[in-house]
């Protein structure tokens, strides 16, 4: 994705900050950069956004490891005690995960570390070498559907957000669903409205 858009030079790295947006009824201006619509596709940290305060989410904090392991075969997805995932480099694969809902900071643990250990070598016969641990908070939500839309106030504010546990798998899905609605106008399904927690009195 990010090779897409940087091919086209319309990449701009940096960090997002809110207060810089301004949003008038057909405009949008953050910046230098002037549009008729912005799309938030920024995982938990929407959470804490002045525009997405009426977004209930329910973040769960994740841990995995990165493992090397030498011809292994592993295109797809395994989904055993521990689901292992192919990354971009050779030989070098993902193993989740686990699901915190109470947690200090968004660090590795050893006590999780060791546990995911334990069911990578229920799935796997194989050696295998440890090289690297991480932690992140996913963007859950309580009844496990995305939010996706537009703003119930700013209708050139859009959301592709709440992918919580299962993001990599349902994102290609949603992002179909979210394609056909800002291109052809079909709708989305009603479940993953961004808007659906909202009090009649927000409306
Ligand atoms: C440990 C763990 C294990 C998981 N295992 C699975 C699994 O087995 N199967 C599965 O389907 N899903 C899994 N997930 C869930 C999946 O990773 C998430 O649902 C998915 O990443 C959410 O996608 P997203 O694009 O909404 O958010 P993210 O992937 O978080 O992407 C958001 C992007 O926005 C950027 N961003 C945010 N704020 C700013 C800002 N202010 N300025 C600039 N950039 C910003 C971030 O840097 C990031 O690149 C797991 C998650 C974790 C943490």
């Amino acid at each position: 994705m990010t090779n897409y858009f940087e091919g086209r030079g319309i990449l701009v790295k940096g960090v997002f900050e809110e207060a810089a947006l301004e949003i008038e009824e057909r405009h949008i201006a953050y910046k230098d950069i002037e549009a008729k619509e912005i799309i938030f596709c920024n995982g938990v940290n929407a959470l804490g956004m002045e525009l997405f305060k009426h977004v209930p989410f329910q973040p769960a904090k994740g841990e995995c490891l990165l493992v090397e392991i030498q011809d292994f075969y592993a295109n797809e997805v395994i989904h055993g005690a521990a689901v292992i995932s192919p990354t971009v480099d050779k030989d070098v694969y993902y193993v989740g995960s686990s699901y915190q809902w109470k947690y200090e900071d968004d660090k590795p643990t050893e006590a999780i570390g060791a546990e995911l250990k334990e069911k990578l070598e229920k799935t796997i016969r194989c050696g295998y070498k440890l090289v690297g641990r991480k932690a992140a908070v996913r963007p859950a939500v309580k009844d496990r559907r995305p939010y996706i839309g537009r703003h119930y106030k700013y209708g050139n504010v859009l959301l592709f957000n709440g992918l919580g546990t299962k993001g990599f798998s349902m994102a290609p899905y949603f992002a179909k669903h979210f394609c056909e609605y800002l291109l052809h106008r079909k709708p989305l399904p009603v479940e993953v409205d961004m808007n659906r927690f909202l009090s009649n009195a927000v409306h």
